[in-house]
């Protein structure tokens, strides 16, 4: 009856459509993707497992050239269908290399008034991607896309995992928005966001489970942005969907268009959702990097590793030329490769003090790290230098100099948002930084979407409520468990995350005796460094950590890698906890999480990454003293039995050993 029922629904409905859908599947044939033409307007649609993922969703563009998707003359006049083959090394993101394959579906279509574009889906085993390419039609070339159609209808009942866009031009010397709101877990659709300005990428979503089966996750983001582009956001839910939203007109204080101008013929940004049965699938997805190409190669050898940095403990007054050797010193003692220079630098310590700093780092096997501000005129920060990064003809000198010094890369700071004005700016200094062997790493930043791949000097952004916010106020302390269980599954699913954390400190100053009050236990900041990844690390440490803290702590930070081959959820809930494991060349490193108020017990089986009956290394709280406890653990020996574990509320796991 019900089979009767459903096919002549389907029939019913395929009736009401103008034209017959095209349908692109996965390899494993599980996600489809249909692109309808219901009465000449363009949609797009998904299942996984026979089950709705997206309702048909409307797509089109607004231009000053005319819309496309709401008026279409006819079917597509060109249907190409090919699988791709999807091979390529990237050494900076989760895995190092991705192998796989994927059905793609582009079709030819044209408007009413007869201007041709093309819808191109890629369909993945657990990710689908899309994108509009817009063709030349007469004389016309320079063009503005207004507005997009495009819009994402999960259906009823699904809940949101969302951070919130922020209003423009607030917060601290008006530098906002720039990726450092809240995410909030488990929402209904239907709210109202914090700041009614919609809500940030990665935007990840629940749609509960009928009957028995599995719920479905999916994560969407955006990938593929770069000077020709603005990056894009959702809108509040609105009429059962989400939108595409550009940057607001505010933003960089009101410099720049809010909307992108492109010359035709011109491909949009890629628009990703990864699907799958567990929040872990979709964070394992790479799809984020599948669709985009490098935009230019490197003849750079660049090295990646850990750092320190003075300015999260000791804050602006470090950064003179005796605290900034005494970090200098601490990366060595540590083995570290990098210290992360912060702002002022150019006023406390001089440019001839760089010049003598840098050797005294390059002595000790060390690089450095320097701080600018992106500024310019957007903004109203002083922090110096400032006035340097924004236009290239100071900008390329600067970095001249740096790369004289021997300096291994920049961090730049306190953008704009997110206008094509200013994905400009990130593509200009990732190019020039190039040309002068600098690497880069962006704060008070946007989300990077496949800069990992299309920048072979890039290296990381926050885009995130870091770990300075543990500085500033004590709620994020309370909350570090919570966001810790989150980003692996959501942000730093989509791109390296620089979150700078790892505390040894207990308290959140100089002296580790005042400030905030850390909430986690040692062994869930050494879970951390695995859980969030960035290829390079600048943990947040302080000297004295070489003496107060436990020293099975300091030798785990000094060994850990920063760069994995592959990276595997094996259990959690974002917001909840989360066991993760990362491979680095033969060492498997499982690390896990509790943000819970109860005690959380874990049964592992790690069979599959250490074999049954292996010997490995165990950090764990220990339940009485709640300190540190390393043992050399050997594994049940038995095939299919598990490792009983017990992580008390903000404590953590880490297990290490060889790959079986
Ligand atoms: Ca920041």
């Amino acid at each position: 009856m019900n089979k009767v029922f459903t096919s002549l629904a389907l029939l019913l409905s395929s009736c009401l459509c103008s034209f017959a859908d095209d349908v692109v599947s996965s390899p494993d044939g599980r996600l489809k993707v249909s692109v309808e033409y219901d009465k000449g307007s363009l949609a797009l649609a998904a299942s996984y497992d026979g089950r709705p993922v997206l309702l048909p969703s409307a797509l089109g563009l607004k231009t000053t050239f005319g819309s496309y998707g709401d008026k279409i003359k006819s079917e597509p006049v060109r249907r190409m269908s090919e699988v791709l083959n999807i091979d390529y090394k990237l050494d900076r993101i989760k895995q190092s290399a991705v192998k796989k394959s994927a059905n793609f579906l582009s079709v030819s279509l044209e408007t009413s008034d007869g201007r041709p574009f093309v819808l191109e889906v890629v369909a993945e085993d657990n990710a689908l991607a899309f994108r509009y390419v817009l063709l030349k039609k007469g004389e016309t070339v320079g063009i503005r896309v207004e507005e997009e159609l495009t819009e994402f209808r999960f259906p009823d009942g699904t809940t949101t995992f969302l951070s919130p866009q922020s209003d423009p031009m607030i917060g601290w010397k008006r530098t906002k928005p720039s990726y450092e709101e809240e995410y909030s877990t488990d929402r209904p659709m239907n709210e109202k966001s914090q700041y009614g300005r919609g809500y940030v990428f990665p935007c990840l979503f629940k749609i509960p489970a009928a009957d028995k089966q599995p719920n479905i996750w999916a994560l969407l983001s955006e990938t593929g942005v770069d000077s020709r582009y603005c990056a894009s956001h959702i809108s509040d839910f609105k009429d059962g969907a989400y939108r595409i939203a550009y940057p607001m007109p505010e933003e960089n204080n009101g410099d720049g268009s809010a909307i992108p101008g492109i010359a035709l013929p011109a491909a949009t940004p890629w628009r990703t959702l990864a699907v799958g049965t567990s929040p872990a699938v979709v964070a394992e997805q790479t799809i984020t990097w599948d669709v985009v190409k490098p935009l230019f190669e490197t003849t750079k050898n660049y090295d990646y590793g850990c750092g320190t940095w003075s300015w999260i403990l000791w804050q602006d007054n470090s950064i003179n030329m005796k605290d900034s050797k005494t970090f200098v010193d601490l990366a060595q003692s540590m083995g570290y490769k990098f210290v992360l220079i912060d702002s002022f630098w150019d006023r406390n310590i001089g440019r001839d003090g760089m010049r003598e700093l840098a050797a005294y780092a390059a002595e000790r096997g060390v690089k450095l790290f320097v701080w600018y501000s992106s500024s310019g005129y957007w903004n109203d920060i002083v922090q110096s230098p400032t006035n340097i990064m924004d236009r290239a003809i100071s900008r390329k000198a600067e970095m001249k100099w740096l790369n004289e010094l021997g300096v291994a890369g920049i961090k730049v700071d306190f953008f704009g948002g997110d206008k094509q004005e200013t994905m400009r700016l990130y593509e200009d200094i990732l190019s020039d930084a190039n040309d002068h062997g600098l690497m880069v790493v962006f704060h008070g930043a946007t989300l990077p979407r496949g800069w990992e791949r299309m920048y072979p000097n890039y290296v990381g952004s926050e885009a995130v409520l870091a770990s300075e916010n543990l500085i500033f106020n004590q709620h994020y302390c309370d909350d570090e468990a919570r966001i810790t269980t989150l980003h692996p599954f959501i942000r730093n699913a989509v791109g390296c995350m620089e979150f700078g954390g790892s505390f040894m400190n207990k308290r959140m100053n100089r002296g580790n005796d005042g400030g905030n009050y850390r909430r986690t236990t040692d062994v869930f900041e050494l879970a951390q460094a695995v859980l969030f990844q960035n290829p390079i690390q600048f943990f947040a440490l302080a000297p004295n950590n070489l003496t107060d803290a436990p020293k099975v702590c300091m030798d785990f930070l000094r060994a850990v890698p920063t760069t994995w081959d592959e990276t595997r959820i094996i259990d959690g809930y974002p917001g909840k906890y989360i066991v993760l494991a990362r491979r680095h060349a033969d060492k498997w490193y499982v690390a896990a999480v509790n943000a819970e108020k109860t005690p959380l017990s874990l049964n592992l089986n790690l069979e599959d990454f250490f074999g049954a009956g292996a010997t490995v290394s165990l950090y764990s709280d220990d339940p009485k003293s709640g300190d540190v406890s390393l043992v050399s653990q050997k594994l049940p020996t038995k095939k299919g039995k598990s490792l009983k574990v017990s992580l008390p509320t903000g404590g953590g796991l880490v297990i290490v050993g060889l790959q079986k």
